[in-house]
């Protein structure tokens, strides 16, 4: 595949090989490190695969890699033991029988020696590889890797511990890489434009050409809590080249988004929030009546402290709202978000005391309320406070909700504010 600007672009597969990962007892960890450190040298992971301990379709694997991507990375199976099959299914691929080598056999002796243990048998297995392969020596464990390299393409045949993994590509692979790519490594950079407000759907709608025709930059839609995140990916480009790419769709995207732009970066609604906050040298406070404290820790835990008062959390129905208020107040809270289940948030005998706060969210139970649904805040006039989406609740799996709903009104209020 060739993009405008440059040379061809290198795409890998990564597989990850094991019948305990295909059972989904072992998490596959290493194809995501893969994945991550390729994309930062500028090869575009563009399929994971995960095979049981099985020859046949670990030979399958290979040959398919092989023939669809530049780069196959497969970790895995290099152990001494009967299901470890990639050595074999290697060789079967390539056409390309085991050769024993005496110097891996010397040193799998010695590194278990040098551990301790006696060297059993079956550890010679590791001293045979692909005849075409190139041997990559492996200085964490007792499984040497090894790689294909012909034709432009290379095939990398990594342990599946973790640990060795990381190093080996860390160390390894890069330089296979780096000979893939003649004028150097270059990377992946991500630019992600935040949509507050609208849902997947619409900014679909908005952004359909954009989406559609996109390449390099690469333009796709991640949907979270009340946010939809724009990333537009510039690929196989230096820092500055990335910029130049994305800028002119970025703006673009902006111009589209309007009102429902929020912003720049990872962190969704949270950091759009958070930087308002700043911005305006707002300082939050938070009331919890309603769950003690969970549901104040999740909306607060990603804001950064200079933006946070304090927050006031108690037990349902222990909470007098004004007390609570008045305490933020007095430890500089220009703004307080109140998760209580009352129907309305406690202003007291004596009203204004409250000062200059303002109540912005309030939750309560919508169980007893037909047809509520999220996001249907009001503002009551000449309060100073938003009733807002009703929730029953809010039971533990509804928490992030909950706080992604305080976040995008209190987007939505700081908005209005100006
Ligand atoms: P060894 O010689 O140490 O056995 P190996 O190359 O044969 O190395 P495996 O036997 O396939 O590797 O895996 C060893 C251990 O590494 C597994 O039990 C698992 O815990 C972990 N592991 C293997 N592959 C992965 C993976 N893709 N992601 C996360 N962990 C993995």
């Amino acid at each position: 595949m060739t993009f405008s600007n440059e040379r061809p672009l290198l795409r890998a597969a990564l597989v990850a090989t094991g019948t305990e990962i295909a059972l989904g007892r072992t998490v596959d960890t290493n194809s995501a490190f893969l994945a991550e450190l390729l994309g930062g040298w500028g090869v575009r992971p563009a399929r994971h695969l995960t095979v049981a301990d099985d020859l046949g379709d670990l030979v399958s694997a290979v040959r398919e890699c092989w023939d669809n991507f530049d780069l196959t990375v497969m970790t895995g199976g290099l152990g001494p033991t009967e299901d470890d099959w990639t050595r074999l299914a290697a060789a079967v691929a390539f056409g390309s029988p085991l050769v024993f080598s005496p110097k891996l056999a010397e040193e799998i002796r010695g590194r278990m020696a040098a551990w301790g243990f006696a060297c059993p048998a079956n550890n010679m297995r590791q001293a045979w590889t692909p005849g075409c392969a190139r041997i990559i020596r492996n200085d964490r464990g007792t499984a040497p890797a090894f790689a294909v390299v012909r034709d432009g393409k290379a095939a990398v045949f990594l342990p599946g511990v973790p640990r060795e993994a990381e190093h080996l590509a860390r160390t390894r692979l890069k330089g296979i890489v780096e000979e893939m790519l003649p004028g150097g490594l270059r990377s992946i950079s991500t630019f992600v434009v935040r949509a507050v407000g609208l849902g997947e759907g619409k900014v679909d709608e908005l952004l359909r050409d954009i989406l559609r025709g996109s390449r390099n930059p690469y333009v796709g839609l991640s949907a979270g809590l009340y946010e939809t995140k724009i990333l537009v990916t510039a690929m196989d480009a230096g820092p500055r080249e990335a910029e130049e790419l994305a800028a002119p769709v970025i703006e673009e995207i902006e111009s589209r988004l309007g009102p429902n732009l929020a912003g720049y970066g990872e962190g969704g609604i949270r950091a759009a929030v958070a930087e308002m906050l700043a911005e305006r040298r707002l300082r939050l406070g938070v009331i919890d009546s309603i769950t003690g404290g969970v549901l104040a820790k999740s909306l607060l835990e990603r804001l950064p402290p200079e933006c946070l008062a304090g927050a006031v959390t108690c037990a349902p129905g222990l909470l007098h709202g004004l007390n609570a208020q008045n305490y933020l107040s007095s430890e500089g809270a220009d703004l307080v978000v109140s998760l209580s289940s009352k129907s309305s948030p406690s202003r007291g005998e004596d009203g204004g005391s409250a000062g200059k706060i303002t109540v912005v969210t309030h939750i309560r139970d919508s169980r007893s309320k037909p047809g509520a649904g999220w996001g249907s805040g009001k503002r009551r006039k000449g309060e100073d406070f938003f009733q807002i989406t009703p929730l029953s609740g809010p039971p533990p799996l509804l928490r992030d909700r909950v706080s992604a709903l305080a976040c995008f009104q209190l987007w939505g209020f700081l908005k209005n504010m100006g």
